[in-house]
């Protein structure tokens, strides 16, 4: 006899930018397929649930979603997410490297990712992309403590980058190695920024993810100074003379392509969106991280989401820790919407680009992302919001992601329950 789950709750279910479902009175049904694996059978009203036998959930007056991916976001810089910050460059100098430049300490690592990963499940986040330092325990760390469905890297760092992470290309080569050899198309060849990865590097890295159909990921075009400073250093390269643009810089070391993931993306001309569109290559917006520093961005600038639309390039939200100071997707989402003063900034397309577009990139959209049938029971139940009669579901978004707006660290408390294919956790 199949084993049933069945959740009752005012089921949110985003389809895509313009359409989320709304069960207000809504049953979700999963099925055992394996021990404490449960997939979904349907979502139906509540008014159904004696046709079916299982263990009953109820959460009648709760809203229910599916869980977060989080496309970009750096776990060990959990500590420098509210350090002051004035440019991309200096914040990286005076803050991130030196506290990355610690996960060195085997035992503060360690001690580090339990604590960062319990938190990340807390906030509702079950999948995503993460950058790590450069060292291999961290890494190890991350992919043992973190639940969910996450491709991760280590950076690499062999140029423009401080003593106390640099490493030789030898050494990022063999990191490359290391983290296929176990952790297979989980790892993610993750050249931290073409101004700290040299090209031989990023190559080799890129040449392997392609062989293996695994994820690259890095930056692209983040703040005005990067952008300068990185045609600057490539123009001087032997065989990089000739390049006009960052997005070129990344092309010619065979790094774009349907694999690949591009933090922010924000400066871009029609000419590298075109670029990106062709080789399919996906950029991850962190709005709170590009936000103004006086809303603890690093003011990096506005994500034109039309455009990038317009030409066709695909594009899901990340929290960018520690560039990003909240951890929580609500915040993201938030930021979203604030930022862009345009009627097609919406909550429904914030939710879409934070769940099921995630996992479209990752290739994983026909098990994760939504609640539809067949995927995984991995969805948050959300503390209790006020609902209406008439409500649509735009309207409960802003009211949940507009509650803490103006005392943002509450966001982490929204999620109440996690159920990570079917089972709380
Ligand atoms: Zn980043």
């Amino acid at each position: 006899m199949t084993q049933l789950r069945l959740i009752l709750g005012k089921i949110l279910n985003p389809i895509s930018d313009s359409s989320i479902k709304y069960y207000p009175d809504g049953l979700l049904v999963l099925e055992k397929v394996k021990a404490e694996e449960y997939k979904v059978v349907k979502i139906t009203r509540s008014s159904e649930i004696n046709k079916y036998k299982g263990e009953i959930f109820d959460f009648s007056d709760r809203v229910i979603i599916p869980s977060f991916f989080d496309m970009h976001f750096h776990w060990v810089q959990d500590d420098v997410r509210q350090m002051p910050k004035d440019s991309l460059l200096d914040w990286l100098d005076k803050y991130t490297f030196p506290t990355e430049a610690k996960f060195k300490n085997k035992t503060f690592s360690r001690k580090e990712a339990k604590h960062f990963f319990k938190r990340l499940v807390k906030v509702g986040t079950l999948g995503g992309a993460c950058f790590s330092s450069v060292h291999e325990h961290a890494l190890d760390d991350a992919f043992e403590n973190c639940i969910g469905d996450f491709v991760i890297g280590n950076v690499l760092m062999t140029m423009n980058s401080p003593k106390s992470l640099i490493q030789t290309k030898d050494e990022a080569k063999k990191t490359v190695d290391n983290g296929f050899k176990k952790y297979k198309n989980k790892y993610a060849v993750t050249p931290r920024f073409a101004i700290a990865t040299d090209p031989e590097t990023m190559k080799y890295g890129h040449e392997k993810a392609r062989k293996r159909k695994a994820f690259i990921q890095s930056h692209l075009s983040e703040n005005k100074a990067e952008i300068e400073f990185v045609l600057d250093i490539y123009k001087n390269m032997k065989g990089f003379e000739r390049v006009e643009t960052y997005t070129d810089i990344y092309d010619q070391v065979n790094g774009l392509g349907p694999q690949t993931l591009m933090a922010h993306g924000i400066h871009l001309s029609s000419k590298e969106l075109t670029k990106l569109a062709r080789t399919k290559t996906s950029i991850i917006h962190c709005p709170t991280s590009n936000a103004p520093t006086k809303k603890l961005g690093l003011g990096s600038g506005l994500f034109d989401f039309k455009q990038v639309e317009k030409h066709k390039v695909r594009w899901a939200l990340g929290s960018d820790i520690g560039g990003g100071p909240y951890l929580s997707m609500f915040d993201v989402m938030q930021s979203f919407v604030a930022q862009n003063n345009s009627k097609d900034a919406t909550y429904s397309k914030a939710l879409f680009r934070s769940t099921l577009m995630g996992a479209k990139i990752l290739g994983i959209e026909k098990t994760h992302g939504n609640l539809q049938r067949n995927k995984w029971g991995n969805l948050l139940v959300l503390s209790k919001i006020k609902t209406y009669q008439d409500d649509c579901p735009e309207k409960i978004l802003k009211r949940i992601c507009h509650k803490y707006r103006n005392s943002r660290e509450k966001y982490d408390t929204l999620v109440e329950n996690v159920f990570y294919k079917g089972k709380m956790i």
